[in-house]
């Protein structure tokens, strides 16, 4: 029994094949480029492009298309509405293209790919897992803003977080390490990837996120500024007589650890050239300096949120593959935190709760 798991983005869909019996990804891979000229026209024909490299007659790992028993959709926004993983229905769908107002850039992808499922894999029910989810349990102080509330009522201006799936997983990894039930732990996850968030997950449940109304709020990112005065955004057009749209993409595609070392948004890059001399060098400390400090100052603050904290765990790419950020921030805060407080590193594994939520929810018809 198979479960393909799909992630479609803007101009690619990335998949992987789970056996459920032997809790295996037994194939994945990427179509890119879709819409470009010469390469897969849309999400439709790139779902098409994956069932034939999937199926036998292909040199694939399945015989046929009947082997898939579900399929599971990485969606990034659910709104309000979506506390937890669903089976897609119509009236699903309608809601996916409800929110694809506060997530123009990942909904439609979705919406795309789950369309292409149901021609291609016609009748294979299909679960939608959504990166907001998780953070649907977050107490109304964590999640308004101090906005006139006139703005939440009418266009649901407030936190909702993102990475969910993420910071779920990677909690309930640190609970069986820990040996002990996610319902007694005070967690602090920290997903440091390209985009960059941290979550206080309390009793196993999210209680605040640093992402917010959309990815750019909190910490500082590859690209994205993260946390700062929006005084000074409008203060930036003013003078800089910026468009929305050009100010929009400063925040979001030039700031963050690019912005601030001016050499890239790679962490790779920015710890190498951090340790020559000189002026770029001295840019590049400069980054590091704010990305840790953050980190920092948000494990201080969820401490206070939760009142306490068991463990800090790390995952995706810097997280994961540095172990001198960990060693940083864990040294840093020894006289902060209880000895008793852990500093774990565990892999992220989206895709593999995806497929564990699809197959729960198909299970149970
Ligand atoms: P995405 O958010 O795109 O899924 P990843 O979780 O794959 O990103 O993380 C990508 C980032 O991980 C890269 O931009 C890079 O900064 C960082 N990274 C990967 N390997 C290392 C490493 N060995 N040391 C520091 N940073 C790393």
């Amino acid at each position: 029994m198979f479960i393909l798991v799909i992630n479609c983005g803007s101009s690619s869909v990335k998949y992987q094949l789970f056996d459920v019996a032997k809790k295996k990804c037994r194939a994945k891979g990427l179509v890119e480029r879709i819409g470009r000229a010469g390469a897969c026209k849309d999400h439709r024909a790139a779902i098409g492009i994956i069932v034939n490299t999937l199926t036998k007659k292909r040199g694939g790992v399945i015989k046929s298309i009947n082997d898939i028993r579900g399929i599971g959709h990485r969606v990034v926004h659910g709104g309000e509405e979506f506390k937890e993983s669903t089976l897609i229905t119509k009236k699903v769908v309608r809601s996916i293209e409800k929110y694809s107002e506060l997530a123009p850039l990942h909904n439609p992808p979705s919406l795309s790919g789950i369309r292409g499922c149901s021609e291609i894999l016609k009748g294979i029910p299909q679960v939608a897992v959504f990166d907001t989810s998780f953070h649907q349990t977050m107490p109304q102080r964590a999640f308004l803003y101090g906005l006139p509330s006139r703005y939440y009522k009418r266009y649901g201006i407030r936190r909702y977080g993102f990475h969910g799936t993420s910071h779920r997983f990677v909690s309930e990894e640190a609970a069986r390490i820990l040996r002990r039930p996610a319902k007694s732990l005070k967690l602090v996850t920290c997903h440091l990837g390209n985009g960059c968030s941290m979550t206080a997950v309390s009793g196993g449940k999210s209680i605040d996120t640093s992402m917010g109304f959309t990815p750019l709020e909190g910490l500082l990112m590859g690209t994205r500024s993260g946390d700062l005065d929006p005084a000074a955004v409008i203060y930036i057009l003013q003078k800089e007589k910026l468009t929305l749209a050009r100010v929009n993409d400063i925040l979001n595609k030039e700031s963050g650890l690019l912005g601030v070392s001016g050499v890239s948004n790679d962490m790779r890059d920015i710890l190498k050239k951090a340790k020559n001399n000189g002026n770029t060098a001295k840019r590049c400390k400069t980054a590091i300096d704010i990305f840790i400090y953050r980190i920092k100052k948000y494990i201080g603050a969820y401490q206070a949120a939760m009142g306490g904290l068991d463990a800090v765990i790390f995952t995706a790419g810097v997280g994961e593959n540095n172990p001198w950020i960990v060693r940083r921030i864990s040294k840093d805060l020894k006289d902060v935190v209880s000895g008793k407080v852990k500093f774990l590193t565990i892999p992220t594994n989206e895709e593999l709760l995806i497929a564990r939520d699809t197959y729960e929810i198909i299970k149970k018809g």
